[in-house]
């Protein structure tokens, strides 16, 4: 059977998610295809439309339409209306169920990379805006119950975690509190876009006070170490950047549509190669 699959944005041509998406196919030999649509704000609803029009399995949705989107579909998954956010769309029969990957794209990278039970860690997450949403109740959810969140607009961090308690307690903390209590944190989180191309030379805190040891994880991928990664590293921190949180967000959506498991060294290897310029 031929599948369309695809992703919307606005803009998309930077998107790295159809060469991902092909290469598992080609890898599994399946004969489906994967296409980039830009879609501006006035057209989202028309898009979506025509996945049930034209039959499509079904679409990853990236920025400016993850929250939109929901407006327009069936059904949306529990975890998703938590985070107020959809970025996969699954088309079963006509009907449109919307999800979000992100924050088990994520979980599943620190697990990872960790390698141990992260649930009574002390863990700070940096941020408060879609991506620290969907981090943050993912973590909750599963079980993360010394939470802490900073961000520059702290009503923000407060509203995030009024929602985290459904699953678990989570406090709120200034940046300059955190800068000075950091070596309390075994696992910081950085989900806001400070650092990323081209603000290269931003940092989201300053890691004076970092404990050795202590995992220090990005989420951003563009630059592949972010200044914040750096001096953490430096500082005798374990880094991680944002790669693995896209392949496996990229892999759960794969798997939703497909039913079959993703070849997630595949896709990470083409988007490795994407990254440095390699064809
Ligand atoms: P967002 O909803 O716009 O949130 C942005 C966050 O960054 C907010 O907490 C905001 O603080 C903070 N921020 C932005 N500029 C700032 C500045 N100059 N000073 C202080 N704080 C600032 O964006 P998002 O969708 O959550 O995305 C955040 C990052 O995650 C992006 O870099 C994105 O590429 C990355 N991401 C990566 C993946 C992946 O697969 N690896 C997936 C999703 C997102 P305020 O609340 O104070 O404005």
């Amino acid at each position: 059977m031929n599948m369309v699959m695809g992703v919307i944005g606005y803009p998309i041509k930077h998107s790295l998610s159809p060469e991902m998406h092909r290469s598992a196919y080609k890898n599994l030999h399946i004969d489906y295809a994967y296409h980039a649509f830009e879609v501006s704000p006035a057209n989202l609803k028309n898009a979506i439309d025509g996945v049930r029009g034209l039959g499509l399995k079904g679409l990853n949705v990236t920025i400016p339409h993850k929250v939109e989107v929901m407006a327009h579909l069936d059904e949306i998954d529990d975890l998703a209306v938590e985070i107020g956010a959809v970025n996969t769309i699954v088309n079963v029969d006509g009907k449109l169920k919307g999800y979000n990957t992100d924050g088990e794209g994520y979980l599943k990278s620190l697990k990872e990379y960790v390698n141990k039970d992260i649930r009574n860690l002390n863990t700070l997450i940096i941020g408060a805006g879609g991506a620290a949403r969907a981090v943050a109740l993912t973590l909750t959810k599963d079980g993360v119950n010394n939470l802490v969140i900073t961000n520059r607009t702290l009503s923000k961090a407060e509203d995030l975690a009024e929602r985290c308690a459904k699953f678990s307690e989570a406090t709120v903390q200034t940046i300059k509190d955190i800068e000075t209590n950091l070596q309390d944190f075994d696992i910081i989180i950085n989900t806001t876009s400070i650092g990323m191309s081209p603000n290269i030379d931003e940092m989201p805190i300053k890691l004076d006070n970092l404990k050795e040891g202590t995992f220090v994880s990005d989420l951003i991928y563009t630059p592949f170490k972010t200044k914040l990664l750096i001096e953490a590293e430096n500082k005798g921190g374990k880094v991680l950047n944002g790669l693995d949180m896209f392949v496996y967000q990229g892999a759960l959506a794969f798997e939703k549509w497909t039913g079959l498991q993703a070849p997630t060294d595949i896709m990470r290897s083409t988007v490795l190669n994407h990254l440095k310029g390699v064809k």
